[in-house]
């Protein structure tokens, strides 16, 4: 009875805030002798809570009944949610203290901002150990480059191009001899939303090719246009790395103003037009905006749900390609289309 546990240690009459005082931890005034109490339920509880408490707003406080209640954030938990609600809040101060670090919380920004990008966690959908084995540590940053010592006066340069920070990023997106596999990388995931789109009767779909009626050489990844309807669609899709949201930001506003002269054109003579970006992080980062596109764009519900996860997966596969590439020298042959 916790009633009783109080008593020994406060050695005197228990009253109701006694018993709060108890379970929050205190350890002055009245609590100041040492415990004589063997473990017990009550000496556990006693000790979880103040485990606790730094990490969360938790604690106990009296009800109107003057019986202890557990509260989170000032407010009384119920019994059958206590669990629930302790777990999330446990798990949101985790993710935050992640997100704080400058390094390692800049990929976890946006990687934890969704579900596709984790979908492999609990179940190793799609995943092969390799790719398992790559993506942890690169979310991390603490996959082995010349760029991610933190100490000593090494050489930081890149081995393949020379830029002078080999960084994962680096690697990843912007070093020129593994341009052909980030290519690979973009068309696998652009072929995965060809596959979702349901064209209906009339309307053209051109892929990676140019406008008709534009010579500037710009090639959009889709242009779907109905005539009949007047409308149009310009999308690119992008596989920035994760480097907090912004990047997913600048992405998109990048490719914005980079088809807006086609867009106008197109808006003159009577089209709705939009123009916008599919993104999806090099580590797998899934744009939440996307989903904006997905319903516009009318794709079927079913197979996105599908489409997510893939998309995330084959852009985990081909950065871990490009960064094998990268150490070894050696391109992987790996068929364009092989999930
Ligand atoms: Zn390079």
């Amino acid at each position: 009875m916790l009633r009783a546990v109080v008593g020994r240690r406060v050695r005197r009459a228990v009253q109701p805030c006694d018993l709060v005082d108890y379970l929050n931890g205190r350890l002055d005034g009245d609590f100041a002798s040492e415990s004589v109490e063997v473990t017990n339920v009550w000496t556990r509880l006693r000790t979880a809570t103040r485990r606790i408490r730094p990490k969360m707003a938790v604690g106990w406080a009296l009800d109107a009944d003057q019986q202890p209640q557990l509260q989170l954030n000032a407010s009384a938990l119920q019994v059958k949610d206590a669990e629930a609600a302790l777990t999330h809040a446990i798990r949101g101060y985790f993710r935050q203290r992640l997100l704080n670090k400058p390094d390692q919380g800049k990929v976890y920004a946006v990687t934890s901002a969704s579900t596709p990008p984790n979908h492999f966690m609990r179940s190793g959908n799609f995943t092969r150990f390799a790719e398992w084995r790559f993506v942890h540590r690169a979310r991390l940053d603490c996959v082995p480059l010349n760029g991610s010592r933190r100490w000593g006066n090494g050489v930081k340069a890149c081995r393949r191009c020379g830029y002078e920070n080999e960084t994962l990023p680096h690697v990843l997106n912007h070093c020129k001899p593994h341009f052909a596999t980030i290519t690979r990388r973009h068309n696998a995931v652009l072929g995965r939303l060809v596959k979702a789109l349901k064209p209906s009767s009339g309307t053209t779909v051109r892929v990676n090719q140019t406008v008709p009626g534009f010579n500037d050489g710009l090639r959009p990844d889709l242009f779907i246009l109905n005539e009949a309807e007047k409308t149009a669609a310009i999308i690119d899709v992008a596989t920035p790395f994760e480097n907090r949201y912004a990047a997913f930001e600048a992405a998109r506003n990048g490719k914005k103003v980079k088809y807006d002269h086609i867009a106008s054109h197109l808006r003159q003579q009577g089209y709705d037009v939009v123009v916008d970006a599919f993104l999806v992080g090099a580590l797998g980062g899934w744009d939440p905006a996307n989903e904006r596109l997905i319903s516009q764009l009318r794709l079927r519900r079913r197979y996105c749900h599908l489409m997510r996860r893939l998309m995330c997966t084959d852009a985990i596969r081909w950065s871990r390609d490009i960064y094998v590439e990268h150490v070894t020298g050696q391109a992987i042959r790996r068929r364009p289309s092989q999930p």
